[in-house]
């Protein structure tokens, strides 16, 4: 008899199982709209110019393999930092924003779950409904893989509007418990592609201040989603700028295209420089026993890319190219449902929603 006997067969991913049926699927129009990934107009993955440059550089100057440190490249960590929130914010001139290179987006979250499971046994983390994907990849977050995090859901989406459900999430958060963890994506929500206005944004802000709640910023998109690395961050410095306390993680899946590379970070913006020392001290701590030190090779592209005028030039112009294609999706998306159907059926959402999603019912 097995020793794993016991062990019960888990149900598949949601979105990794979609990208199977795909593969296996012989029709010769097929589509998946399932994972979030950039496609060309021809449909293939796009690797990014300036990657690719980046790339032969490092090949060129022969870089070495050698490990880490426990919380990444230091060039990479400045460089993603000043990205977030502007070189010149007072938060990274201050050195109030601990910094530690984590696993990608996912990852990152992941070092965070831990941070707060540690430090704030008991605090909840309330979250969007929906978040991503479809599969709730944030519940399983912290429900499968934290045990120790409660979480609770806070409304999101108005079925009738296709729209932001405002009040229905201004209540939600202002009835969490004092001093929550508030989970909310810096822009172009997944999976409804529904952001709050820049006035939403501000009395979202007003309630997670009365309540003591931390904001807690799930950032996959920027630059990404408008084509501006700053209009994008838009959201999280307004947090910043009131002097509040934030987590925010980041991802360079989309905006440079290093999905498989796992490039990303926990950034912690704290209200003194010590309290960000002792933070990335034991964000390193829990990262430690985890993975050890997280990947070398996409953290050099985005140092090299971001510390090059040249180089940081032309990725702006590639994100811009692949935000501005997915507008014009949209545009023909909108264009072909409004000309072929005849319900009636209101399509422009289409046109308001940004990024890569579209949640339609
Ligand atoms: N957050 C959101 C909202 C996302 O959509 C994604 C990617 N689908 C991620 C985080 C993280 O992706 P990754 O782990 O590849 O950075």
């Amino acid at each position: 008899a097995s020793r794993f006997e016991g062990v019960t067969m888990a149900p598949p991913d949601p979105i990794l199982g979609v990208s199977e049926a795909f593969k296996a699927d012989s029709h010769e129009s097929k589509l998946n709209l399932g994972v979030g990934a950039y496609r060309t107009e021809e449909l293939r993955p796009y690797v990014l110019n300036v990657v690719k440059k980046a790339e032969n550089l490092m090949v060129e100057r022969g870089e070495n393999k050698e490990y880490l440190p426990i919380e990444g490249l230091a060039a990479f960590n400045k460089a993603t930092a000043e990205l977030l929130f502007g070189a010149d914010n007072p938060v990274i001139k201050q050195q109030r924003v601990a910094t530690v290179q984590g696993l990608s987006g996912t990852g990152s979250l992941r070092l965070a779950a831990a941070l707060i499971e540690r430090y704030f046994p008991g605090a909840k983390v309330v979250i969007s409904s929906p978040t991503w994907g479809a599969c709730f990849h944030h519940l399983n977050l912290y429900v499968k893989l934290s045990q120790g995090v409660p979480w609770s859901e806070y409304r999101y989406y108005n079925p009738k509007t296709v729209g932001l459900d405002f009040e229905g999430m201004i209540a939600d958060i202002k009835a969490a418990p004092e001093g929550s963890f508030v989970l909310l994506h810096g822009c172009a929500h997944n999976p409804t592609g529904i952001d709050p206005t820049p006035d939403q944004w501000e009395k979202i802000a007003d309630v997670i201040q009365e309540k003591n709640h931390t904001p807690f910023f799930d950032v996959a998109y920027q630059g990404f989603a408008s084509g501006s690395l700053d209009e994008d961050a838009a959201s999280v410095r307004l947090f910043a700028a009131r002097g509040m306390e934030v987590l925010v993680a980041q991802s360079y899946s989309k905006n440079l295209g290093l999905y498989a590379e796992r490039i990303g970070a926990i950034n912690v913006v704290c209200s003194s420089a010590d309290a960000a020392a002792r933070v990335k001290s034991q964000l390193k701590r829990l990262a430690r026993p985890m993975y050890s030190n997280p990947p070398i090779h996409g953290a050099k592209i985005v140092a090299n890319v971001v510390g090059d005028p040249a180089l940081f030039n032309e990725w702006k112009a590639e994100m811009e190219m692949m935000a501005g294609r997915i507008k014009n999706v949209r545009q023909k998306l909108y264009g072909s449902l409004s000309a072929k159907d005849k319900s009636g059926k209101d399509w422009s959402f289409i046109l308001k929603q940004i990024g890569m999603f579209s949640f339609t019912a």
